[in-house]
């Protein structure tokens, strides 16, 4: 039998409503959440990504304030800016849109978001804190990764679980999310012997590796849940662009359990994610 479709938009959804109905009690309670978007210069694809997160963001009964600094801003000066943001008691989250102009340090400045509003979950001290097992808002896409597995009710505990990909973002986070679920997890990268080989003993398969299509059904386990992060934009057999992922889905899915679709899967729940770190934050906060 072909693979269950993991259905990240509805899972996605159901975040989306949870997030909501927390955003209101705590408005009620005199804590409305706020997200703060630093956007320095003028990319147009970051400024078009802003203004959807700001109906987002309204939908959700969440505030959203668009910091704006010019192309020219020194590293020091943005850091200033987020200094006060995390000084500001009515910003619960911040974020920063990337890429950042040339010369600015991206690194830095991520890392000087105050970590209990650092809602992307990619700064330093956010990564430590999981990698340590504690308490900390995950990084989106993993933590979407992680809600598409949660979805199929399977126990991870004692699994074994394999991820491809090493990236700060998504591979080594993933890795320490499923671990805190006691799976018994193995990574993949790119100097790895024998991808497929180790790949196929994977109850749980995450796939992070930003290669169109690399994992197939030679890839697979016959049973296993495999989550595919991946995402391009390719042209398709009719020369029009469609969006697929690192795994080649038709074949994988004749030997999977479960799987995610591209587009469809980790992608919108990612987006979730984020309002949801968002709320949590503003619940934590003091
Ligand atoms: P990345 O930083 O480029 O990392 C890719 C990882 O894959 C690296 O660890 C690399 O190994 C490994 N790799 C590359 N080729 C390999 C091979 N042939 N065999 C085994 N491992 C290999 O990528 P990323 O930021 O983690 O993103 C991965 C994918 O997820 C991309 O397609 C990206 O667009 C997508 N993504 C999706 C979302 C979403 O919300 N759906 C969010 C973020 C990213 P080395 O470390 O040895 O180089």
């Amino acid at each position: 039998l072909p693979a269950q479709p993991i259905d990240g938009k509805s899972i996605a959804s159901a975040i989306r409503d949870r997030t909501r109905r927390r955003a209101d009690a705590l408005t009620q309670r005199g804590r409305h959440p706020c997200l703060a978007a630093i956007l320095i210069g003028d990319d147009p694809g970051s400024s078009m990504y802003a203004e959807s997160q700001r109906k987002a963001a309204g939908t959700l009964g969440i505030a959203y304030r668009l910091e704006q600094l010019p192309a020219a801003t020194p590293t020091a000066q943005a850091r200033a800016a987020i200094a006060k943001l995390n000084a500001d008691p009515t910003v619960h989250g911040i974020l920063l849109f990337q890429p950042v102009p040339a010369g600015i340090d991206a690194a830095a400045l991520q890392d000087a978001i105050a970590r209990e509003k650092d809602v992307e979950g990619v700064g330093a001290a956010n990564l430590g804190s999981l990698m340590l097992g504690r308490p900390a808002l995950s990084p989106c896409t993993a933590a979407a990764a992680m809600a598409c597995i949660e979805s199929t009710g399977v126990d991870l505990s004692g699994r074994s679980a394999v991820v491809v990909g090493r990236s700060a973002i998504v591979g080594r986070p993933v890795g320490a999310l499923l671990l805190a679920q006691h799976a018994t997890v193995t990574t993949c990268h790119s100097r790895t012997r024998d991808v497929p080989g180790v790949c196929g003993q994977a109850e749980i398969l995450i796939v992070a590796v930003g290669r169109p299509g690399l994992i197939g059904a030679d890839h697979i386990r016959a049973g296993a849940i495999v989550i595919d992060v991946g995402t391009h934009r390719v042209p398709g057999p009719d020369g029009q662009p469609r969006t697929v992922g690192d795994v080649r889905t038709d074949e994988a899915a004749r030997r999977a359990a479960w799987i995610t679709p591209v587009p469809g899967g980790v992608g919108p729940v990612t987006v979730a994610m984020l309002w949801s770190n968002v709320v949590t934050a503003a619940d934590q906060s003091a």
